[in-house]
């Protein structure tokens, strides 16, 4: 009958396949219920996990002050309430843009009518002869695996940590506030020079040894090779023997399983100012290399921080449910808790932009610094000053 024709569309269910189930993902997720979304949503994740947050990771599960059930991203409430179908523990392995479908590793096919990349990275492994007992902390897993492993060490036990970045230092202040004796090994002259520059750097050098904690610079390791009941950790003009080894000298994109997808990828997925890879495909978080403006200047940038994963997260749901016509448009912000100090950042200015201390100082243990170029403020830095931080904000809101 005539009445019980409903238009084609009607028959047309939304179903949104986010692929990658933690913080981008679960993010999106929750925003597309938020804007009223009441389409399908399947989330499909490698790791088996109920999806968890990372930072606490390195900091209060690698303390022991937290149980792992901590990071938990949702509650079990907050799981039903999502109303999303997750698919965990099996891997994406391919993606056919055209029609929108993701196969997995265990062979299902899930067709969507959006698709949201939120792969996230990898940790950079490098190739030592023990890579294999050596630790990582990326993962729920590595966290387990250190934290099962420090607690089998004695007091003192000595910690290689090769990397003295931001993981590195988080890794490395967890381990002495376990009583352990991390040495923090890094390559260049200071770390984090390659990320926020000489100066910043220089300030913030002091911090290891200012909290008890050795740092090794300029020490570019050869090899890490199992040694006695623990490992040696061979440098071009020194050695080191450790009872355990962690690995922190950054992360890779999860990207080859699209290599056959016809996306661009470069250092990453990389997508549009509206975030988007291919019409009906977006990319958000880590994994998402994206235009980012500043200083009158334009670059693509891929920003490993947790508030960039929100954000795109919030502004992907939006897209999907009611268009979007502005273009994505950030300012990005990062903490770290190191060395018993909290490094929080704004903006995403390179390590080649001026920088001038605005309050504060080294010797105070507290400061707050801009970076420029051409005039213009690229990034606010700030040690154990967030107070100040967050009212510098406003100094970037119109890059
Ligand atoms: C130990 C640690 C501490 C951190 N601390 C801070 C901090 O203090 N401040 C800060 O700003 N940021 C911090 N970060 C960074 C922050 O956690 C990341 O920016 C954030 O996790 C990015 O979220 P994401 O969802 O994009 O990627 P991820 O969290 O990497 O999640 C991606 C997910 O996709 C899965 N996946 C990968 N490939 C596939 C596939 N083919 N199929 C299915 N699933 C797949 C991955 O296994 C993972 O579960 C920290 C990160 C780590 C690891």
């Amino acid at each position: 009958m005539a009445g019980d024709v409903c238009p084609l569309a009607s028959y047309i269910v939304e179903r949104v396949v986010i692929v990658g189930a933690s913080l981008a993902g679960v993010r999106t997720a929750s925003a597309l219920r938020r804007e009223g979304f009441t389409g399908n949503i399947t989330l499909i994740g490698d790791e088996p996990h109920r999806p968890y947050d990372r930072p606490p990771l390195s900091k209060q599960v690698l303390q022991g002050k937290w149980g792992d059930d901590k990071t938990l991203l949702l509650t079990v409430e907050q799981t039903e309430e999502l109303n999303a179908e997750w698919i965990l523990g099996d891997a994406a392995q391919h993606l056919d843009v055209a029609s929108r479908s993701v196969h997995t590793a265990s062979g299902r096919e899930v067709k969507g009518t959006s698709i949201v990349i939120a792969t996230g990275t990898r940790a950079r492994r490098l190739p030592f002869s023990a890579d294999n007992d050596v630790f990582a902390m990326r993962t729920l897993d590595d966290a387990r695996r250190l934290v099962a492993a420090c607690d089998a060490l004695p007091a003192h036990a000595t910690v290689a940590v090769i990397g003295g970045g931001f993981i590195g230092a988080e890794v490395a202040t967890a381990l002495h506030a376990r009583e352990l004796r991390p040495i923090v090994i890094e390559a260049q002259v200071r770390p984090l020079q390659g990320i926020l520059g000489d100066v910043v750097a220089t300030w913030l050098e002091g911090l290891p040894e200012a909290a008890g904690i050795e740092l090794r610079v300029q020490q570019q390791v050869n090899d890490v090779v199992r040694h006695k009941n623990g490992f040696l950790i061979t440098t071009p003009h020194d050695a080191l023997e450790a009872d355990l080894v962690v690995v922190g000298v950054g992360a890779v994109p999860n990207i080859e399983w699209l290599h056959d997808s016809g996306l661009n990828l470069q250092r990453g997925l990389v997508v549009d100012e509206f975030l988007e890879a291919a019409p009906g495909v977006w990319g958000a978080g880590d994994v998402a290399v994206f235009p980012y403006h500043s200083a009158g200047e334009s670059d693509f940038v891929r920003i490993e921080h947790w508030q960039i994963a929100n954000d795109h997260a919030s502004y992907v749901a939006r897209s999907i449910v009611a268009g979007s016509d502005q273009p994505f448009r950030t300012v990005p912000y990062f903490w770290s808790d190191q060395y018993g100090k909290k490094i929080q950042m704004l903006g995403h200015p390179r390590p080649s932009d001026e920088v001038e201390l605005v309050s504060g100082s080294p010797h105070e243990g507290k400061w707050l610094a801009h970076y420029r170029r051409h005039g213009a403020v690229t990034g606010v830095v700030a040690l154990n000053n967030a107070r100040e931080l967050m009212l510098s904000r406003p100094l970037l809101e119109s890059v």
